[in-house]
């Protein structure tokens, strides 16, 4: 962890090189976006929103909650900003990745009120053949065995 200290910075954007250590944050655009604090300098975007991040500023220091896990990165760091320091979260699983993926996707549903598909047309139940048929069947496919010698 390179970067063990976050200085928080509001702006109106956030600009494409980032400097390392500063959380640029746009209350118009509701993102706070910085450089990985492992120093691999890939940009983290924190989108904030109730189903995503929320950022509390004390006057002071800037903290995120919940953590950054950056499991689309390489470098796969997972840390928390809290009042402007960053402090290592445990590594993720596969596991803990995939839940989170799927607890985040989850929230944002919740968030935005996406109406589920529409629901698949009803499938008739399959039909079973009457016994007459089956029999039938039976005997043309016996007829047809002896009929080829079969
Ligand atoms: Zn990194």
């Amino acid at each position: 962890m390179r970067c063990r200290k976050l200085e928080h910075r509001f702006v109106h954007f956030v600009p494409e090189r980032l400097e390392p250590g500063v959380l640029y944050i746009s209350l118009e655009f509701c993102t706070a976006s910085h450089s990985c604090c492992c120093g691999c300098g890939e940009e983290v975007v924190t989108p904030l929103s109730p189903a995503q991040w929320r950022m509390t500023f004390d006057g002071e220091s800037v903290s995120l909650w919940p953590s950054v896990g950056s499991w689309t990165l390489r470098c796969r760091s997972h840390y928390v900003v809290e009042r402007g320091n960053v402090r290592i979260a445990p590594q993720w699983s596969e596991a803990e990745v995939e839940a989170g993926r799927q607890r985040d996707r989850a929230a944002l549903e919740r968030h935005y009120e996406t109406p589920a598909a529409p629901p698949a047309p009803p499938v008739p139940p399959p039909v079973a053949p009457a016994p007459h048929e089956a029999k039938t069947g039976n005997w043309w496919v016996r007829l047809w065995r002896w009929f080829v010698g079969g």
